[in-house]
């Protein structure tokens, strides 16, 4: 069995795995059948993430099959799962509160600790999560980076004819966009890559979109940062009405500045919002269900895992959505 191994900043490599020889009581031998490629894969890959520890076996977002699970993991093998990006410790003050999304002592996959980038790899079954027969596994992978746009939009009101702009149209932007036009807002798309506002407006066709140089006076009930750099944050607090609320979810170890005077005298609310909690992810089940909702710009290519290369470089180009690995195929 193979997984990927990153030594350094742009240095990934395919190699073989250590054996498992046995499995602690709760954990779950994992066959992987897909892997997403997340933008904090692509950060860490390039050296973008003040907080990343190399060496590591990249990646968090998996979809697999339990093979093998030990007496109390409370899956059967042949269960079809998706994990976790991170572990939490269960004992502190936020885990139980159930929001194990800002646990002190969460552990990173792929950035902080190993992660899941294997064709078998093994994981504590209380972080994984198994996924609905009806949900095919070409939706199903993309149900943890849609549970962060699930547990982002509830910290906002977003009724029929809210008005929303979305900066950054990679993955998190575009599930955002499918988010709120299920949820009847009106949608405004950023983004300076004009192929990426072509393609959202032609799966959604209602969406208007704006390239950041034609920022002027516009004004929205709710503005969505989800590209993450440091003059798209700067352009986003721009963009809110007074009393309105800017959702952040981009990662950046930039020191960003903001418009303090404006941020009190408009009332403005900065609402950051990382990953999701259990919850968020069943609510991302059942919308992902529905056949009425629309992700199919999300899911980019899918490249056998063997071209980790291609896929990793591709990624890297911010010109796709999410390019998913195929873990069956080796080299
Ligand atoms: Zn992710
Ligand atoms: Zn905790």
């Amino acid at each position: 069995m193979d997984e990927l191994y990153l030594e350094k900043p742009g240095r990934l490599k395919l190699r073989e795995s250590a054996r498992i020889d046995q499995l602690g009581d709760s954990e779950a031998l994992i066959k992987t059948i897909y892997g997403g490629i997340c933008g904090s894969d692509i950060k860490v890959y390039g050296g973008h993430l003040p907080y990343a520890n190399y060496p590591c076996r990249p990646g968090h977002e998996i979809l697999g099959l339990i093979v093998e699970a030990g007496p109390k993991s409370p899956f059967k093998s042949g269960t079809r799962v998706i994990s976790f990006p991170n572990t939490y410790c269960g004992i502190c003050e936020f885990c139980q509160q159930e929001k194990t999304n800002i646990c002190p002592e969460k552990k990173i996959f792929g950035v902080t600790v190993n992660g899941l980038f294997g064709q078998e790899i093994v994981v504590d079954s209380e972080f994984l999560v198994p996924v609905p027969s009806e949900l095919n596994s070409e939706k199903a992978i993309l149900t943890e980076p849609f549970a962060v746009i699930v547990h982002a939009l509830k910290k906002a009101t977003i009724t029929k004819g809210t008005s929303v702009a979305v900066v950054g149209c990679g993955t998190e932007g575009f599930l955002t966009i499918a988010l709120l036009e299920y949820l009847g807002a009106e949608i405004t798309a950023i983004d300076i890559n004009q192929d990426k506002m072509n393609k959202a407006k032609s799966f959604y066709t209602s969406i208007g979109t704006l390239h950041p140089e034609n920022v002027k006076n516009q004004k929205f009930d709710l503005v969505v940062e989800a590209a993450g750099t440091k003059a798209a944050i700067e352009m986003a607090f721009t963009l809110i009405k007074p009393g309105g609320t800017m959702i952040t979810l981009g990662l950046t170890g930039d020191e960003v500045s903001f418009p303090s005077l404006n941020v009190t005298r408009s009332e403005l609310s900065i609402l950051g919002s990382i990953i999701y909690t259990k919850q968020d992810f069943k609510e991302a089940f059942e919308i992902l269900k529905n056949p009425s909702f629309n992700i199919a710009p999300v899911l980019s290519e899918i490249i056998p895992f063997a071209q980790y290369k291609k896929a990793f470089a591709d990624a890297s180009t911010g010109n796709y959505t999410k390019i998913v690995l195929d873990f069956r195929d080796s080299r």
